[in-house]
């Protein structure tokens, strides 16, 4: 029998319970200061998510998208340059190259989804006209940042990580977002660090780029009133900024501890033969945003609605590749090799559960009805 309560993929109102005396004292204090966009908020919001992050700057963005496009256009990639990136993500990564007026150059990804670093040096090998990436830290895995720093002084990339899905993640002892000169995070609620809309932000090392970027979001604006260059308005609210830097940010490595643990329990308890969990890639110590599994291709809907009917929801990322999406045709991109194994995982992914606030009677729930699964 169906139990009573479903399992979703995030549970929003069990956030609240447990969140909303912080959040409640958050938006308080904005509205006190009756200062709602570009205050102390985002000042102090911005600086602690740097040292969360182990960069020297932080600028808050209305958006993830938007996080990428101004970090593109400060590193000057526009103008039909050609940018590396992976056609298995979410629509946003390629979205942001795009309207940064660059050119996507898509290749495959590897067997755990993540864009090949071994395509991304054959693409460089024989196009030295590819100056810049955007590789995407998917389903809260690191990226090998190893190779990726040597692929970065090899070829003289302008890289921008997208961790819009991996804010906390690691490789090897080395935190993500600190191989490119730029990296870009999202709030959306879903993600790890999510705010109660939309919100996002990049980071950097760099003063001049920060600054570069804090223009870019405020309409270009380098003084009141004085526009040096087409920006965007791209700001992070202050109510946002308040409510992550003292409701979420506090709480982001112990949320990201319990997903970690629930990925493990996952990883132990799973034995279906037909359910293969996509595990980490050696050295990534992952954020694990999502639960990727891989069923037959013929047999997704079947899974899917199996564990429907005992309460869980699924879900997929992603069923199809960027460069196949209808937004791309009449925009200037390029495909470098076979997209095989994108199109595999593409075709096979389904996502687990795997939430903060997942009980661990409801992971055994999960593990049980996977188990219980047989193809037909
Ligand atoms: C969510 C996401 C984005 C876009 O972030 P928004 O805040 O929704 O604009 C970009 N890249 C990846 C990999 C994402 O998961």
């Amino acid at each position: 029998m169906k139990p009573a309560t479903d399992i979703l993929l995030n549970d929003f109102k069990r956030q609240w319970a447990e969140t909303s005396g912080d959040v409640l004292a958050a938006v308080a204090g904005v509205g006190e200061s009756g200062w709602y966009i570009l205050g102390q908020e985002v000042v102090l919001f911005e600086r602690a998510l740097a040292g969360v992050l182990d960069r020297r700057h932080a600028v808050g963005c209305a958006s993830g998208l938007d996080a990428i496009e101004v970090a593109l256009r400060a590193l000057g990639v526009t103008n039909g340059a050609k940018v590396l990136t992976t056609p298995y993500s979410a629509f946003a990564t390629a979205l942001a190259i795009v309207r940064a007026g660059a050119t996507p150059v898509f290749v495959d990804v590897d067997d755990h989804g993540l864009i090949s670093l071994d395509r991304c040096q054959d693409a460089l090998e024989s196009d030295p006209t590819i100056r810049a990436m955007v590789p995407v830290h998917l389903f809260g895995q690191c990226v090998d940042l190893g190779r990726l720093g040597e692929l970065r002084d090899r070829f003289e990339l302008a890289i921008v990580e997208d961790c819009a899905q991996s804010i906390g993640a690691a490789f090897r002892g080395r935190l993500g977002g600190t191989v490119g000169q730029v990296a870009a995070t999202s709030f959306y609620p879903t993600k790890n660090l999510g705010a109660l809309g939309d919100g996002g932000a990049l980071t950097t090392d760099d003063a001049s780029l920060a600054a570069r970027c804090r223009s870019l979001r405020d309409y270009g604006q380098t003084g009141k009133y004085v526009h040096d260059e087409l920006g965007l308005n791209s700001r992070l609210d202050e109510l946002h900024a308040a409510v992550l830097r003292r409701a979420f940010l506090p709480r982001l490595a112990s949320w990201n501890e319990r997903r970690a643990r629930i990925a493990r329990a996952y990883l132990d308890g799973v034995f279906n033969p037909s359910v293969r969990p996509i595990p980490a890639p050696d050295g990534s110590d992952g954020a694990w945003h999502l639960f990727p599994v891989r069923v037959p291709s013929a047999s997704r809907d079947a899974f899917m609605r199996h564990m429907q009917a005992q309460g869980i929801c699924t879900g997929i990322h992603y069923p199809f590749l960027i460069p196949h999406q209808k937004a791309l045709a009449g925009v200037s991109f390029e495909v470098r090799g076979e997209l095989q194994r994108a199109t595999d995982i593409a075709a096979t992914e389904v996502s687990l559960p795997i939430h903060p606030y997942l009980r661990d009677d409801e992971v055994a729930r999960v593990i049980d009805v996977v188990n219980a699964w047989a193809v037909e």
